[in-house]
């Protein structure tokens, strides 16, 4: 006898269930679908005990007539395709037919619906997917799920479900992207009977997304310009520089209505951050792209979270520059020339006090005074009528204390002097006019094998970036000059560092990006040593970092400035 069985439904639905039915929030996630395919304006969602005792989502869409609400509980039911080639142009959110009874089949399970041309409506009563009952129902149109027992039947899933506490989170976190998806349908979530939060439709996502997440969020995001070409639409909120986040939990990205993970966006828009984020993390708010069904397939992953994009590297390209253009404009309109319109501390967008952490650098010392002037030109500019800033004092080692039109601010003066360092730096290397000091009598320097052949590979970088080094013998290398910035006594640590940048980013040549890794470097060695507080320094320190294209971190993407708005010195002091 054959080997191969045909499996029964009730198998098949609750295999099925297994990749459409993770835990209750990828319930949740497609019951909303449905609904919203379904043209519902109001959406409520309730659940109990992380999901897993009771989903019911309540919907006052088109509804279903009687044939209807028993076919769509048959698997691959579905009113949303009915040929292959529909599948690449599919539009709503479901067109498997799968989800309704691969849920039914692990729940019991209660489907009442009702159509908007009114009529009688009907209850079907469903356990472990058999249908136990179908009567008349008196809802109101639309339609209404709810499911309770999740898994009663199947004991083996339940066990990979989660506490309680960590289900319920997926519940609410999923509904947090659905909402961001679709602004435009009101939606409800109520946990235990009690409700979470309320969203009003609306067309303005801006206005979601403070009914969702609070205007402290908000004001960490700024409008996207809204671009099309190439058939790809992109717009949103995105972060401020120096706001981000260690995971992407408040980085949406949607495309065609549907939040999805998308690598190569991803990337692409922390790319555009570039260093205008510290390492590991990433940007918060979010990217709506339009674009041609026809251009991805989002049949890939059971729940549709992933997509694959025919051409990932156009989509990436505009997100780049995208993100690039929205933090260009953002330091242009901040940057402020002397002579021309001076800035406003209000139109400096700060990073919270509370979301920053600023990972302490071990300190070098040098023999040689400070070098803190080095990016800093002569102090006789003319004073500009209004500062954004009024200096108070020296806070500690390392900050200056400051004033602005919201509230106050702290100025970490080595990020400050690394970014205004950075970027003379580089300026100078573009124009291969990098400041370099000839040494009167040339120093030799031993390294490790390893770093000898990391420094020859990269003799002409290290020339744009002000090193002029020769080898001089086995390990050795004649340093003949060494960036204008460095003090002499520390050339041998400079150059260590230095390959240890060059070895750490995998990088060769005299491309820009080891030109931009080894000048980060020397910047960063550069600003090292102590300041001497000063008035006149600190304010002059102050003018040059908001002349910078970033300003508000340094090239590690350390925050150069925090602040703490009048309002939130207001909530702590109880006023
Ligand atoms: P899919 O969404 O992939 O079509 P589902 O199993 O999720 O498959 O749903 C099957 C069908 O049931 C849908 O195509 C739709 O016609 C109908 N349906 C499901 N939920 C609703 C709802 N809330 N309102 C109206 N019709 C619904
Ligand atoms: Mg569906």
């Amino acid at each position: 006898m054959g080997k191969i069985r045909l499996l029964t439904d009730e198998v098949a639905s609750q295999v099925a269930a297994g990749e459409v039915v993770e835990r209750p929030a990828s319930i949740v996630k497609e019951l909303v679908e449905n609904s919203i395919d379904a043209g519902a304006r109001r959406i409520t969602v309730e659940f109990a005990r992380g999901g897993c005792q009771l989903i019911r989502v309540t919907d006052d869409g088109s509804g279903m007539d009687r044939e209807d609400a028993i076919l769509c509980l048959e698997r691959h039911a579905t009113s949303k395709i009915r040929s292959a080639e529909d599948l690449a142009l599919v539009s709503t959110m479901g067109f498997r037919g799968e989800a309704l009874p691969s849920i039914a089949s692990v729940s019991r399970f209660n489907l009442s619906t009702r159509t908007r041309e009114g009529g009688t409506g009907t209850e079907i009563k469903m356990a472990g997917g058999k249908m136990e009952s179908v009567s008349d129902s008196g809802v109101a149109p639309g339609t209404e799920v709810e499911v309770s027992s999740l898994f009663f039947n199947v004991p083996a899933r339940k066990k990979f479900l989660r506490g309680e506490e960590t289900e319920a989170a997926h519940v609410i976190s999923q509904m947090q992207s659905l909402a961001v998806a679709h602004p435009e349908v009101t939606m409800t979530l109520v946990r235990e009977g009690r409700c979470l939060w309320k969203a009003g439709g609306t067309s303005d996502l801006g206005v979601r997304l403070v009914d969702l997440f609070g205007a402290d969020f908000m004001r960490r995001l700024t409008a996207l310009e809204s671009t099309e070409e190439c058939g790809i639409k992109l717009e949103g909120y995105l972060s401020k520089p120096g706001e981000g986040r260690p995971d992407r939990d408040q980085q949406f990205v949607v495309l065609n209505r549907r939040v999805v993970q998308c690598p190569a966006v991803f990337r692409a828009l922390r790319e555009a951050y570039g260093d205008a984020l510290p390492r590991g993390r990433h940007p918060l708010g979010v990217l709506r792209i339009s674009m041609d069904p026809l251009a991805f397939d989002c049949n890939v992953h059971p729940a549709k979270r992933e997509v694959r994009l025919h051409r990932p590297d156009v989509l990436k390209q505009a997100v780049y520059l995208c993100g690039r253009r929205m933090l260009d404009n953002l330091n242009s309109s901040t940057r402020s020339p002397a002579t021309e319109r001076p800035v406003r501390a209000a139109e400096i967008p700060l990073p919270e006090s509370s979301s920053i952490d600023v990972p302490h650098h071990p300190s070098r010392s040098f023999a040689s005074p400070p070098q803190m002037e080095f990016p800093v030109p002569d102090l006789n500019i003319s004073e500009p009528s209004e500062e954004p800033f009024r200096i108070i004092g020296p806070l500690g080692a390392h900050w200056i204390i400051l004033e602005g039109k919201d509230g106050l601010v702290l100025l970490d003066v080595r990020a400050a002097s690394e970014r205004i360092l950075f970027e003379n730096l580089r300026k100078d290397a573009a124009s291969g006019n990098a400041a370099s000091q000839n040494l009167l009598l040339p120093s030799i320097v031993d390294l490790t094998p390893k770093d000898a052949v990391w420094i020859s590979e990269n003799l002409r970088a290290l020339e744009l970036a002000g090193f002029h080094l020769e080898p001089f013998g086995g390990d050795s290398f004649k340093v003949e000059a060494i960036p204008a910035c460095l003090a002499l006594s520390d050339i041998r640590d400079a150059l260590l560092d230095v390959c240890l940048t060059l070895r750490s980013t995998g990088l060769v040549g005299s491309s820009q990006p080891v030109v931009d890794a080894l000048i980060r470097s020397v910047s960063r060695f550069a600003s090292s040593n102590g300041f001497q507080y000063g008035e006149s320094r600190a304010m002059h320190l102050v003018r040059e970092l908001l002349k910078c294209e970033l300003p508000y971190a340094c090239p590690q993407g350390r925050p150069t400035l925090i602040q703490w708005s009048f309002s939130e010195l207001e909530r702590k002091f109880g006023r």
